[in-house]
């Protein structure tokens, strides 16, 4: 991706190969998308991480797959952490948010042990995990639920991949706030499947299971200063960590912040309301003020406009 002559390193999937296993992956770096996104919140610290962490794991596992739609990672739990929802269009637009209780956070994360620690039996607590395809109306929606099973949010995904899909997987996730603003990263390998005679020069189950432990184990040799560095070119930084297994990446897909309320959406959903419903919502002057999750746009319509949408 070049922007005025300069190469950039981040807002991009990166998806590559390893020759020598046939293993495939992704390498998701989000700066100024994910800068905005999460300062738009003002989450407190372990909020805005996790939900950085689960952009760009979102972002990964939509770049793995061929669709024409929104891909969605969803998590919801008993914890601190009550909610968190991480989309990503197939033209590769961004949007997240998360939800939250105070209380409950300032238990499981005290001020300063946060830093080190996200993890999701603490922040979460106990809930599922669910990866939605949505590819419109007319076709049908994919939707995926596994419990929250692991420490990390990498870890819930690998579950996930086992009990659903059957397909190898393993991230690494690092999301941190460093001089440049927010940055995140996800690095994702999967094995691919054997059916539908894709791998014809497949390796043997052994040799197979060999390549992917040592391609997990290289993985899990980058660090998070390497994957949050701006500085380093992702190509760089793949060709690093599997060089030695032979490593091929295809043309990188950017990602942007961009969020896909519109006044026209909103419009439909209260005209969609009960009058109850919709008197429930106005405030002391009569106004209804809708304000969305995602982007923090807020929508105010008073009483001459409610009245223009036969809303009065
Ligand atoms: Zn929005």
């Amino acid at each position: 991706m070049t922007v005025a002559g300069l190469r950039t390193h981040d807002d991009l999937i990166q998806p590559f190969q390893i020759d020598a296993s046939k293993l495939r992956g992704r390498l998701v770096r989000l700066g100024p998308a994910v800068d905005a996104i999460l300062g738009r919140h003002d989450y407190p610290e372990p909020v805005a991480r996790l939900l950085g962490e689960a952009l760009a794991l979102a972002a990964a596992l939509a770049g793995g797959l061929k669709f024409d739609g929104i891909f969605t990672l969803q998590t919801k739990g008993d914890g601190a952490i009550a909610m968190m929802v991480a989309d990503v269009t197939s033209a590769g637009e961004l949007r997240g948010y998360a939800q939250f209780d105070r209380d409950k956070l300032a238990q499981a994360a005290p001020r300063g042990e946060a830093v080190a620690v996200l993890s999701v039996p603490r922040l979460i607590g106990a809930g599922y995990l669910a990866f939605t395809v949505d590819q419109g109306v007319h076709t049908e929606r994919y939707q995926g639920i596994v419990e929250l099973t692991g420490a990390s949010l990498a870890d819930c995904v690998h579950h996930y991949f086992q009990q659903s899909e059957q397909i190898g997987t393993a991230a690494k996730l690092a999301c941190g706030r460093t001089a440049r603003g927010w940055r995140t990263a996800a690095l994702v390998l999967q094995q691919m499947p054997l059916d539908g005679g894709i791998l014809i020069e497949a390796p043997g189950a052994t040799e197979r299971d060999e390549y992917w432990r040592r391609a997990v184990a290289l993985m899990g040799s980058s660090t998070s200063a390497e994957l949050l560095d701006a500085d380093l070119d992702p190509n760089r930084l793949l060709y690093r960590l599997f060089h030695e297994d032979g490593v091929r990446v295809w043309p990188a897909q950017p990602l942007q912040d961009r969020c896909r309320c519109t006044a026209g959406r909103v419009e439909s959903v209260l005209r969609a309301l009960s009058p109850d419903e919709l008197a429930e919502m106005k405030v002391d002057d009569g106004a209804v003020v809708v304000t969305c999750q995602f982007c923090s746009t807020v929508r105010r319509y008073d009483a001459a406009a409610l009245d223009a949408l036969g809303l009065s």
